[in-house]
């Protein structure tokens, strides 16, 4: 049977900050909780918030703002059977959608026409064990792949994952730093000396609004 609700944490409207899509005015879809505790998260709110709304329900309070990018992130929204649904009845109302995953559940089910933005999570993490492997072959041209860096470490560790898989070849590759542990410097200068097929990408939300605030 499909899933008609969802539990969500909040409905904003702000700037993407992140991804390919940095810059867009953009309605955000946060659902609540996640399966993983990454050491350095900044969205975990204990316990997560969250309300039961039905997908309609969501639909109408997107279109209450006049933008076509919609994102969905978290927490985790594959973990809810129902994002996959919203984000089937959000293409077929004609909406640019991004999915903000952990890249600890496949693709498999996600429409395809949408923009996957793929978390691999590095070891300083503490969570690289939970990389559902298999979505390096599922991936489509507009996805993209994204290491959040917080150590020289981690860089290394990215780039012979890079190599190793030929990450460049299926779509792009994102470099971001752990707001407050690695230097976008550092990072830039570590992607050129290396050169490594792969974007900086820095939090633009942060840099606007600073790292405290929230639904932004
Ligand atoms: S996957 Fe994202 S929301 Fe979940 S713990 Fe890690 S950083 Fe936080």
């Amino acid at each position: 049977m499909e899933a008609v609700a969802l539990k969500i944490n909040e409905i904003f409207y702000s700037i993407q900050g992140e991804s390919l899509l940095a810059g867009k005015p953009t309605v955000f879809v946060r659902t609540a909780s996640c399966n993983l505790k990454c050491r350095w998260c900044d969205t975990q709110q204990t316990p997560w918030q969250g309300k039961r709304m039905e997908i309609d329900e969501i639909l109408t309070e997107v279109k209450n703002y006049q933008t076509d990018y919609v994102c969905i992130t978290g927490g985790e929204p594959l973990a809810q059977k129902g994002s996959v649904v919203l984000i089937d009845k959000l293409l077929a109302s004609g909406y640019v959608v991004s999915l903000e995953t952990n890249g600890s559940f496949s693709i498999k089910d996600v429409p395809r026409a949408s923009i996957k933005v793929i978390d691999l999570k590095c070891p300083d993490s503490g969570e690289s064990e939970s990389i559902a492997w298999e979505n390096f072959s599922l991936v489509a041209k507009q996805d993209q792949f994204k290491f959040v860096v917080a150590s020289k470490g981690d860089f290394d560790w990215a780039l012979k994952i890079c190599e190793d898989y030929k990450l460049n070849e299926k779509c792009t590759v994102l470099f971001s730093p752990v707001y407050g542990q690695v230097k976008p410097a550092d990072l830039a200068a570590w992607i050129l000396s290396s050169h490594a097929k792969a974007t900086l990408q820095l939090q633009l939300h942060k840099e606007i609004w600073g790292p405290d605030e929230k639904g932004v």
